[in-house]
């Protein structure tokens, strides 16, 4: 089947799809994106995803180039261009083309462009004895709530866990947990789910969200405050959340065993109510 993907205000195939050389995207990684997980053709949280969208575009002063309403119809059509029920759309805004300078061009429209892929969530394999993780200095900007196209550290550091065979970096700065390179990172420690209180040093995770709404909505105790480094090497279950990742256990950190090398009991628990909850609303929708 022929990919199908959008481009400021067509679809067409990938193949076709091109871009000038100087959109600002391409020169100078002037742009934000969003990734939306779909099931059975339904985009999860979209209102949620649509707002951070629209947080990341003010956070770099790009004026939004639809409304709402205007991109869930757009998202919406794009889903039904693929069979495939389950599904990650990727979208993205550029500043759009203009003569290379660094200073903001006035009046140039923004660029659009989004593709659908598969969506490839963690084998189950991966969800019944957890990943690995490495640790590494946070060494990115100060502006990591805006969810940015210019990913060049987060390459960098997703690419230290991949050359040792782990799924993932979870970084400290200044002696504190701040996320993932690209997953938000929960803790169990003494039965308590812990994770630090959104700021400039993380993304605001879509799935982050629906966790800490679950825990609550199930009495799991939970605090959300800031993470040492000595809590985290010590924690009894580490947990990464991401929207193609959802919710999984990470059980050796740095070739270490995390508690006791297996996805804790707490993890089983929101896996089960992640599952259930995308579930139900997913029939919801339906
Ligand atoms: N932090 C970073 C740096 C990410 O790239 C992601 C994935 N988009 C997340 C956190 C998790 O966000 P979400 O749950 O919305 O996918």
């Amino acid at each position: 089947m022929t990919e199908i993907v959008y481009l400021n205000g067509e679809f067409l195939p990938m193949a076709e799809a091109r871009v000038p050389v100087l959109d600002r995207g391409f020169i100078f990684g002037d742009g934000i994106y969003e990734v939306i997980p779909v099931y059975s053709h339904h985009p999860f949280r979209l209102a949620e995803h649509l707002e951070r969208l629209q947080a990341s575009l003010d956070g770099i002063r790009i004026p939004n180039p639809h409304g709402m309403r205007e991109w869930s119809e757009l998202i919406r059509q794009l889903i039904r261009t693929s069979d495939v029920p389950d599904q990650s759309v990727y979208l993205h805004v550029t500043r759009g083309v203009a003569k290379r300078d660094h200073a903001i061009p006035p009046g140039v429209k923004p660029s659009v462009f989004m593709m659908t892929n598969p969506l490839v969530t963690p084998s189950p394999e991966a969800v019944q004895n957890g990943v690995g993780a490495v640790t590494a200095v946070d060494n990115r900007w100060l502006r990591c709530d805006i969810k940015a196209i210019s990913l060049l550290p987060n390459v960098l550091l997703r690419q230290m866990a991949v050359d040792a065979q782990c799924a993932e970096t979870i970084m400290l700065r200044d002696g504190c947990l701040t996320e993932g390179a690209a997953s938000n990172i929960f803790l169990v420690r003494d039965h308590v789910l812990l994770t630090p209180p959104k700021s400039h040093l993380m993304l605001p995770g879509i799935t982050y969200d629906v966790v800490l709404e679950l825990a609550t909505a199930n009495a799991l105790a939970c605090d959300v405050r800031a993470i040492s480094e000595a809590e985290l090497r010590d924690a009894d279950e580490i947990w990464m959340t991401s929207s193609t990742r959802e919710v999984l256990a990470i059980t050796r950190l740095d070739d270490r065993p995390v508690g006791k090398g297996l996805p804790g009991p707490v993890f089983r628990k929101m896996y089960r109510l992640y599952q259930d909850y995308k579930n139900s609303v997913m029939r919801a929708e339906s």
